[in-house]
């Protein structure tokens, strides 16, 4: 697959370059001469490609063409030609005769850039480790997973070849494999692409949860982990994007590892009622990588920005966790299957977060309930924007706590308790977290949910390991200070005092 889309790419770039030779670039051989059955292909090949050089462009002794393979098959042979300047491969460039039973061309097709010209017995300014050291630069790459190549060679700009490297690297961390392109002689990045393959797919998930999806929490029950019809009207079909193409539920953000249920579709096609291990696969992938994408998407490339590792109906408790040290996620199956509230999904990517832009992040009591209560925030808003109606608003885990709340709707945590620093101050962080979670809530109401989560996820680039509700206050402030010149200051200071937080 990513040879192909190069190569694609290639011929949109030759077929701009030569357009002053205006034919078609893959066009039939027309009245070639019959050669006899034994001829050789690669000289049947050579002769062809000399005697239409002027069609082409090619050089008439075909100098700059380094033959690269030549493939036999049942119906017909290929041979493949790499363009060079001075020795070295233009990258990416190649011509292919196909040859038919009887050794006779049949087509060409061609990336050739004509008139190329290289800078001759001229040594590069940049050496490889130089080349290596500017495209991990670039990519922000800290560690490599698999040996770095770097490959001298030409790059078609315009319509000169630019001496450059190929910088291929396997970031050990986003597992993204770069390939770039790097000038030999200024060090700039000439070119930058992620070769992973990425495919599309499908699936069923509850968007966020069916109880705030459906807008009532009558007719909905666990049943110990059984369909019903209710339920399974409450499915929505969605795409699930950046799947790595193996058939499994791994892809860019998310690498699903159920030891009860490891989820493999050829087509990648997901469809599961909630009574199938499978299911919370699908929903922890779809939620995740789209969480994710929605913190790109708001200015975030450094936030938790790799494959997490999620291991759903992992315990059998009625819990779920993220653990800073192997970073990964386990959600249990008690009461209904954690994994099955888009909610607690979020609850616990929160935690991953934290522990992403602070290592060590909730030292403290007050630390705790900031992370609880950021896990909170973003289980809130996430289902708020997925079922925007006022049922379940300032509410999390719908769905999940239907097996232990009796409210309506039935709710994990609240955001809109109005609990104040000292008074209500309990010493358990998922308690004492809804102080916290309010104060960012109220932040969303007044400032947009992106602009709010905006500003807390820079604000926990300033804290520490044992920082609390003033620090993290005053960090939130400073970040408006820093994205909006304080525009929002009044309006953040009257929030959080009125959660009994100092900004000052
Ligand atoms: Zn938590």
């Amino acid at each position: 697959m990513k040879n192909r889309k190069t190569f694609v790419t290639a011929v949109a770039t030759a077929m701009m370059l030569t357009m002053l030779a205006p034919q078609a670039m893959a066009q039939s051989v027309q009245g070639a001469p019959t050669t006899a059955a034994k001829v050789d292909t690669k000289v049947s090949a050579d002769n062809y490609l000399k005697q239409s050089a002027g069609q082409y462009g090619f050089k008439t002794d075909l100098s700059d063409l380094k033959h690269v393979s030549t493939i036999k098959t049942e119906f017909g042979s290929y041979v493949r030609y790499q363009q060079q300047v001075d020795g070295a491969d233009v990258f990416y460039h190649q011509v292919t005769v196909t040859l038919d039973n009887q050794g006779t061309p049949v087509l060409v097709v061609s990336d050739y850039v004509p008139n190329l010209t290289g800078v001759k017995g001229k040594k590069p300014k940049l050496n490889e480790n130089d080349a290596e050291g500017k495209a991990l630069g670039h990519n922000k790459v800290k560690n490599t997973k698999e040996l770095v190549s770097r490959v001298f060679g030409y790059y078609v700009e315009g319509n000169s070849a630019v001496p450059a490297y190929k910088v291929t690297a396997v970031d050990a961390d986003s597992l993204t494999t770069w390939e770039t392109f790097v000038d030999a002689e200024t060090g700039n990045v000439l070119k930058n692409k992620d070769l992973n393959q990425k495919v599309d797919g499908t699936g069923k998930v509850f968007l966020p949860n069916p109880i705030q999806s459906a807008g009532t929490k009558t007719g909905f029950a666990d049943n110990n982990d059984a369909d019903s019809t209710a339920l399974t009207n409450q499915l929505k079909t969605v795409t699930l994007r950046g799947l790595d193409g193996s058939g499994n539920l791994v892809g860019q953000y998310v690498k699903t590892v159920q030891k009860k249920a490891t989820s493999y579709s050829a087509t990648n096609t997901f469809n599961y009622t909630r009574s199938s291990d499978h299911f919370e696969n699908v929903m922890v992938y779809y939620h995740i990588d789209e969480l994710q994408r929605y913190i790109q998407s708001i200015g975030f490339t450094n936030v938790n920005n790799r494959q997490i590792t999620v291991n759903v109906n992992g315990t059998t408790a009625d819990n779920s966790f993220y653990s800073p040290s192997t970073k990964q996620l386990t959600f249990g199956t008690g009461g209904v299957d954690d994994a099955e509230d888009a909610g607690i999904i979020a609850h616990e990517y929160g935690h991953s977060i934290q522990d992403n832009q602070v290592p060590g992040f909730g030292n403290t009591l007050e630390g705790g309930a900031m992370g609880e209560g950021f896990g909170d925030y973003l289980g809130a808003i996430w289902e708020d924007k997925l079922a925007p109606g006022t049922y379940g608003k300032a509410c999390i885990g719908e769905w999940d706590s239907t097996s232990y709340s009796t409210s309506n709707p039935p709710c994990l945590r609240r955001l809109d308790k109005n609990k104040v620093m000292p008074g209500s101050w309990y010493g358990e962080v998922h308690a004492d977290g809804e102080i916290w979670s309010q104060g960012e809530y109220d932040m969303a109401q007044l400032l947009g949910v992106d602009n709010a989560t905006k500003l807390i996820l820079q604000s926990h680039f300033s804290l520490t390991p044992n920082s609390g509700f003033n620090a993290g206050a005053k960090a939130i402030k400073t970040a408006d200070q820093l994205l909006n010149g304080g525009a929002n200051a009044s309006a953040i200071t009257s929030i959080w005092a009125a959660r009994g937080i100092s900004t000052n």
